[in-house]
């Protein structure tokens, strides 16, 4: 049987068989649909679905939705409209830290202060989250703060994807 099932596009069932193709084990054409052909694609069909399950479910996102105070999504599309793009970054299953990005004028500004290290990580962290507003950044572990202002740095591209690992310390 031609089957070519590969990880990251599943197949379906229809796409499975070569048209001359015949079961492997009573003979029978495969468009005749004997029972080990439909047992066959039920196995199969199980496997994408699976598969399917498993692309569609992310942890992030799912942490996120369980948070009891995570915003609605009609302040997360308001959030688009005002600052573009937006970011989600969960450090646990209940810290979770929205942001937007920096613009390089304001980064240029915070360098000319003389910020640096924890100062100026505080001062990014400051300026381009979002959410939660009403925490500062002395409600929150010093490591969530370094984090977040790496990953701000990282989808503000003032800092590669590389770096932005190598910067980052679990504390
Ligand atoms: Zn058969």
């Amino acid at each position: 049987m031609a089957v070519k099932k590969t990880k990251e596009e599943p197949l379906k069932p229809n796409e499975i068989y070569n048209p001359e193709e015949y079961c492997p084990v009573c003979g029978k054409h495969i468009s005749e649909r004997c029972e080990h052909i439909e047992s066959f694609e039920k196995e199969l069909q199980e496997e994408v679905n699976k598969q399917v399950e498993e692309k569609t479910e992310d942890p992030v996102m799912t942490a996120f939705d369980e948070l009891e105070n995570r915003p609605s999504d009609e302040q997360i599309e308001q959030w688009k409209k005002t600052f573009g793009n937006i970011y989600l970054t969960m450090l646990d299953t209940d810290v979770a830290v929205v942001y937007r990005k920096l613009k390089r004028g304001e980064y240029k500004a915070l360098v000319a202060k003389g910020l640096q290290n924890i100062d100026l990580e505080n001062e990014i962290f400051r300026v381009a989250v979002i959410w939660p507003k009403k925490m500062t950044v002395i409600d929150y572990d010093a490591g969530v703060v370094s984090t977040v202002a790496t990953m701000i740095l990282k989808v503000s591209g003032f800092i590669s994807e590389q770096e932005a690992v190598m910067l980052t310390r679990e504390l």
